[in-house]
């Protein structure tokens, strides 16, 4: 976070318009995790001091690794997990709920044979052809908000998200069945919205519509409570 005797910016604020990643993240102190919850949200940190506090700046994108359980293979197909169900739910306990409601997208990556990695080069697109669709997604975000001071849809606050993420039917019925089901928090609610909007930007979509949305709650998988 920053401080010292002589005060300093911390990693939070050297990472500052760029990328903060943390792996292994629940390895981390808890203060150091809670920590993270005001920057995420403010895109600064305060440091208090007994003379004075001092305000960085830290916008970030935070990108924080973990494992599916202390052994790893959780969900393996190719291992056993060793775990109880108790030690899984300790380890992903550490990351606060909190903390996990800011993470807008959670991905799982499962372990990829070496079979697997031959036979899908081919048929992979090309780094260059996903770049020009996120330049693409990029530049009618730029357009869209030009009149309101932001350039993503990432920083749109509630009343920027109730204008340019209005949903019809069939996706407010799909959000509000996965708000019940998944018992989604009204923060977790505000991060579907914008990367549902996000995912209707990459498709090229004028309006978000329930297929948008229903990718969005995919990436909620750390909502989901364990079987
Ligand atoms: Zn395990």
């Amino acid at each position: 976070m920053g401080g010292g005797a002589v005060p300093r910016p911390g990693e939070v604020s050297l990472a500052h318009n760029g990328i903060l990643f943390l792996d292994e993240s629940p390895e981390f102190r808890r203060p150091v995790l809670d920590g993270l919850r005001q920057p995420l949200e403010d895109g600064y940190v305060v440091l208090t001091r007994v003379s004075a506090s001092l305000r960085y700046p830290a916008r970030f994108m935070l990108i924080a690794a973990m494992n599916p359980c202390p052994c790893g293979f959780y969900g393996s197909r190719s291992h056993e997990c060793t775990c109880t169900p108790h030690q899984v739910r300790r380890y992903r306990a550490r990351l606060s709920g909190p903390l996990q409601d800011r993470l807008d997208i959670h991905v799982e990556v499962p372990a990829v044979s070496v079979q697997e990695l031959q036979g899908q080069e081919a048929a992979a697109e090309t780094s260059a052809v996903i770049l020009s669709r996120v330049v693409e997604a990029r530049r009618r975000q730029v357009d869209r908000y030009a009149k309101d001071g932001i350039h993503t849809n990432a920083q749109l606050k509630p009343r920027l998200l109730k204008r340019y993420c209005g949903l019809d039917k069939p996706a407010l019925d799909l959000l509000q069945q996965a708000m019940v089901k998944l018992g989604l928090s009204a923060r977790a609610h505000g991060r579907i919205l914008r990367v549902a909007r996000t995912i209707a930007d990459l498709a090229g979509a004028e309006r978000i519509h329930a297929i948008h949305v229903a990718e969005a709650i995919q990436y909620r998988s750390l909502d989901r409570r364990l079987e």
